[in-house]
């Protein structure tokens, strides 16, 4: 269910993924939020060892040291685009209970994984998802990267799921 303060909190997401845009990077941008309390804030980075994903640069900088949350702290996660499998798992394995997203990742977006076959750990890891939220800008921060981008990943057609649902965004 679509909460009050997500369109704002998105939109700090949205300067984060902006930022990342301006640097060049693929515009992903995150925050994480306890109430109405912005916990932190951050982007995908340059550096390209595929661990530097939004959410995971976010996480760090959050969940460090001997951090005192809880499953009770109404910790959610806004992401500019769906989650991948390695931020989804590491969102389960901390205290988060909800996760909002605007652009739905058809190339690698992990939301909506069935956890009903996984061992006991994950599934009592119930997290509430919203996805949708300020889609269509955070799609054309998607856009502005394809249509500029170097990287001959996105060049030669890579993910091109994910390509083709931007396109179709316009
Ligand atoms: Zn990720």
């Amino acid at each position: 269910m679509v909460q009050s303060n997500d369109d704002d909190m998105m939109g700090l997401a949205l300067a984060e993924a902006k930022t990342a845009l301006e640097q060049g990077v693929f515009p992903v941008g995150a925050v994480l939020s306890a109430g109405s309390r912005i916990l932190g804030r951050s982007h995908k980075t340059m550096v390209s060892n595929h661990l530097n994903h939004a959410e995971m640069n976010l996480f760090h900088q959050v969940f460090r040291g001997d951090y005192i949350f809880s499953r009770n702290d109404d910790i959610t996660l806004y992401t500019t685009l769906e989650p991948c499998i390695m931020c989804f798992g590491t969102m389960l394995h901390l205290p988060i209970t909800r996760l909002v997203f605007a652009m739905p990742d058809a190339y690698g977006g992990c939301a909506h994984v069935k956890l009903e076959n996984s061992p006991p750990r994950h599934l009592s890891r119930a997290v509430e998802i919203v996805g949708g939220v300020r889609r269509q800008e955070a799609s054309a921060l998607f856009a502005a990267f394809l249509d500029t981008t170097t990287e001959e990943f996105w060049l030669t057609g890579g993910a091109s799921h994910f390509q083709a649902a931007v396109r179709a965004n316009r």
